[in-house]
């Protein structure tokens, strides 16, 4: 789950990591309350979407005035945010945030997630904060420092120290920057974050540290820990059929292409999405309906990957092992009937009366096409995506 910088801040005002002040504003009278709350100008006037970038997109400004707390607010909220996560359709700006302008000494990086390889919480530092953490890795990645935490064994002084000696921060900063650290790395054990990314840690010139930027992203699979931050989650941001799928339980991703696929297991989900691929054509979704699936989340799956318009055919691989495939054909031919199909749907199937299954759907007088095998399948979609 990924959550607007105004939340993360919130979390990290209560474990202490220093944040400017601010407010979220939903409106422009919002906007300009919390502005004259502050008490205070420039103010910064934040765009909130679950997406970064937005600095150059233009969804990040500075009000000099009260006026201009009004004209850039106005200009902020409602407009569509492009930028280079969102994608060239953008995202609608719902929310800003309002926050004390500071005067920046220096701009540097920090960030904490479990790394995947070594099963440790990597810590990354650099001075080249402010930018792609991307692009610094891949050009200068020398200005990287990184620690990395046996989860056991937790955060030791000697790596803190370690950080904040390869930020090059002089002693007065170091004694700020300890604290900072250790707290977040306290976040992200206590609520299972899958990221904390700070960018930019500030320097101010009256020599304060603070967190400039904040994006955190939680394991969803942990999420059931932690019922406190659910009401962060915000629809808006997250595509109408994940969310659809979301209520059934279904594991799918829209992706760009235009072959959907349903199949039970995240495994056999990727090998499906490989064969696409190497068919020539482009999958529409990942969906792993599960090894256990019912008939009924097959049915629910089906209609969620033909309510995106651009799907121009369906391939339904499945292992038929504790599903049936008499019992899996029986719901795909009622799911079929039900959902108005238009587009061609190849399926194969494999294992548990593999054979009955195949009867019910050559016997249904659907348009389903039904493969042989896996290769044979890859055939019959690529002919799908040519035609
Ligand atoms: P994004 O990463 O989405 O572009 P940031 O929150 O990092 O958004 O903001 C982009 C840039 O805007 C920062 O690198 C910083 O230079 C400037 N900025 C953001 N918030 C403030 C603030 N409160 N005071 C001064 N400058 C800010
Ligand atoms: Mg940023």
């Amino acid at each position: 789950m990924k959550i607007h910088e105004y939340q993360a801040k919130e979390l990290f005002q209560k474990y202490g990591v220093p944040i400017p002040r601010g407010k979220v504003a939903l409106t422009v009278e919002e906007a300009k309350a919390a502005a004259e709350e502050l008490g205070t100008l420039p103010v910064v006037i934040k765009a909130q979407i679950h997406a970064g970038g937005r600095g150059k997109g233009g969804g990040v400004k500075l009000a000099q005035t009260a006026d201009e707390v009004t004209s850039v607010a106005d200009s902020i909220l409602g407009m569509t945010l492009v930028t280079h996560q969102t994608g060239p359709e953008g995202r609608l700006v719902r929310k800003v945030l309002v926050e004390e302008g500071l005067e920046i000494e220096k701009e540097l990086y920090l960030s904490l997630l479990p790394d995947r390889a070594t099963a440790t919480i990597v810590l990354m530092a650099s001075e080249a904060g402010g930018m792609d953490i991307e692009e610094v890795a891949a050009a200068t990645p020398e200005k990287i420092v990184k620690v990395h935490v046996n989860p056991l064994l937790g955060l030791q002084p000697f790596m803190t120290r370690k950080l904040a000696y390869g930020l090059r921060l002089e002693a007065d900063l170091v004694k700020q920057f300890i604290p900072m650290v250790n707290a977040l790395y306290r976040l992200c054990m206590d609520y299972d974050a899958s990221l904390v990314e700070i960018n930019p840690l500030v320097i101010t010139k009256d020599r304060r540290i603070l967190a400039l930027d904040a994006k955190i992203n939680f394991d969803d699979n942990a999420l059931f820990r932690h019922k406190d931050i659910l009401g962060y989650r915000d629809l808006d941001e997250e595509d109408p059929l994940e969310v659809e799928a979301s209520k059934y339980n279904l594991n799918y991703i829209k992706m760009d292409g235009n072959i959907g696929n349903m199949v039970n297991g995240a495994g056999l989900a990727m090998a499906t999405m490989d064969i696409i691929k190497l068919a020539g054509a482009e999958p529409a979704n990942f969906l792993d309906v599960g090894g256990g699936a019912s008939a009924e989340m097959v049915e629910n799956g089906f209609r969620i990957i033909l309510s995106d318009p651009n799907v121009k055919g369906v391939l339904i691989n499945i292992f038929g092992g504790i599903l049936r495939c008499d019992v899996l054909a029986q719901g795909v031919v009622e799911a079929t009937k039900k959902v108005n199909v238009k587009v061609p749907v190849v399926i194969r199937m494999e294992g548990t009366n593999v054979e009955q299954g195949r009867e019910i759907l050559y016997k249904s007088g659907l348009n389903l096409i039904v493969a042989k095998d896996l290769s044979d399948a890859a055939e019959k979609v690529a002919a799908i995506a040519k035609a």
